[in-house]
């Protein structure tokens, strides 16, 4: 096992990566940029080493910044959280290159899975099942007249490079599709650098079902069943369950089984997300992320592991401590993400932290990195906080997220906890019968 590992990250994430590792008696080091010297990651971790001014271009995405920091501690291997850094394939390289460990797949995986159509190419080939569009890259307007003829109106042109939900648009007919075919492309260049874009058809009511795999490197993968992720805003998360309300036993082992074969086909290390959109009983492969995902609590939650746990047992050469058969859904659990925004606009709302008083109980488990008197700085995430209930069922998991929603106080800022207490009174929450749409035109409706 590693004696120290360095965390090239911040906020919540870090202080998950500093718990897990301190009860593993691995020593951390925490990295931050002047902006977080009083950050609780830069105060719980072993040791803390300043790499630069508060853009995290000049920081946390610093690759030098952070391999020196590795080698000025001592630190064996490297966890990148998620965002910034984590599936960055040079970075994966030039940290190998230094000799130190990352932890999570290798340099080669992360290519593979980063450009979208490549992706989508290689999960093709391993049996799993994929939105119908274009084969590959689509490079004139009349490939893509073709290609909107053939998969039927309406489509999405998409980013290879892609992101964020950065460089997507919709076409509902041939018109549309010369102005989205062109400002995709415009939008990719200059947010990726690549104006490569291919082409799907958009699904009218799915729901975003997303399958946990685990990988040893070695060729062995498990999956840990399936979260849903339906209830979005502008493409991003905001609240998250496992499991599905919409998936069966049955279901949950067949698509897992696939997204287990074809990770450990791939010789696959660490944890990934296979995401999919989920429409009239069919799965279509969207993405596959390469790292820890900030929904990981939920499947922790019901499947009983620590993921983080795991991802520094496999770096360091241990095998996987658990295997499919150990591995069963327990109950149901419920994240939401606590971003400093107010509504209704959902504008960052960076400002100091008057009051914080965290919710506790069975089955409640708070994921933050803010305390009382903390001042949120204005140049990163706005997400603070994640909010996460274990329940036996799926009414259970509710009422503990609405007592739980109760109990916390974050003073002095807004946040979007009252989006929660709403949505919890809506009918659609209630049953968990919603589809990826849904929450854009409530907020339309109710918070707007
Ligand atoms: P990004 O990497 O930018 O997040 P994704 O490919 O993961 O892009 O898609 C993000 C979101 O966009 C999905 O969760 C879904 O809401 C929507 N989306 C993507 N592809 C389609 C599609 N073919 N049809 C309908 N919605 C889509």
């Amino acid at each position: 096992m590693f004696k120290k590992i360095l965390i090239a990250n911040r906020g919540e994430i870090a202080l998950r990566v500093v718990r897990a590792a301190r009860e593993m008696g691995v020593a951390t080091v925490a990295v931050h940029s002047t902006a977080d010297s009083d950050a609780m990651h830069v105060r719980m971790a072993d040791e803390a080493i300043c790499i630069g001014p508060p853009p995290s271009a000049q920081s946390y995405l610093s690759m030098a910044a952070i391999i020196s920091a590795c080698e000025i501690t001592g630190a064996e291997a490297i966890h990148p959280g998620y965002g910034f850094l984590s599936e960055n394939a040079s970075f994966v390289q030039a940290v190998e290159d230094h000799g130190i460990k990352f932890i999570g797949p290798s340099a080669a995986h992360i290519r593979l899975m980063g450009d979208k159509i490549t992706a989508k190419d290689t999960m093709k080939k391993l049996g799993v099942p994929c939105v119908p569009g274009s084969d590959g890259g689509v490079p004139t307007l009349d490939a893509a007249y073709a290609v909107g003829e053939e998969a039927g109106y309406p489509v999405i042109v998409k980013a290879t490079a892609g992101g964020g939900g950065r460089g997507m648009k919709l076409a509902r007919n041939k018109t549309e599709l010369e102005t989205a075919f062109r400002t995709a492309r415009a939008e990719a260049k200059a947010a990726f650098g690549n104006d490569e874009v291919y082409i799907e058809k958009y699904l009218g009511q799915p729901r975003h079902i997303e399958v946990q795999i685990f990988g040893d490197g070695k060729g062995r993968a498990v999956h840990l069943g399936e979260r849903d992720c339906s209830l979005q805003r502008r493409h991003q998360k905001v609240f998250e369950e496992a499991p599905g309300p919409a998936i069966d036993a049955a279901t949950r082992a067949r698509i897992g089984e696939t997204c287990a074969k074809a990770v450990a086909d791939l010789g696959y290390e660490g944890a990934g997300t296979i995401e999919f959109l989920y429409e009239n009983g069919e799965f279509f492969f969207i993405e596959m992320n390469t790292r820890l995902q900030v929904e990981h609590p939920v499947t922790e939650a019901i499947m009983g592991v620590d993921l983080v746990r795991e991802q520094i047992r496999v770096a360091a050469g241990l095998p996987m401590s658990f295997h499919q058969e150990d591995l069963a859904v327990n109950g149901h659990a419920i994240e939401v993400r606590i971003n400093a925004e107010k509504l209704p606009n959902f504008a960052p709302c960076p400002g100091k932290i008057s009051q914080y008083h965290a919710p506790g109980g069975l089955g409640v488990r708070m994921d933050s990195a803010i305390y009382d008197g903390y001042r949120i700085p204005p140049y990163y995430d706005s997400l603070i906080g994640k909010l996460i209930v274990h329940g036996r069922d799926r009414p259970e998991a509710l009422a503990r997220l609405s007592r739980a929603l109760g109990e916390l106080i974050i003073d002095g800022i807004d946040t979007t906890v009252p989006l929660f207490h709403a949505l919890l009174e809506t009918q659609q929450v209630q049953s968990g019968d919603y589809t990826i749409h849904w929450l854009e035109g409530w907020l339309a409706e109710n918070i707007g």
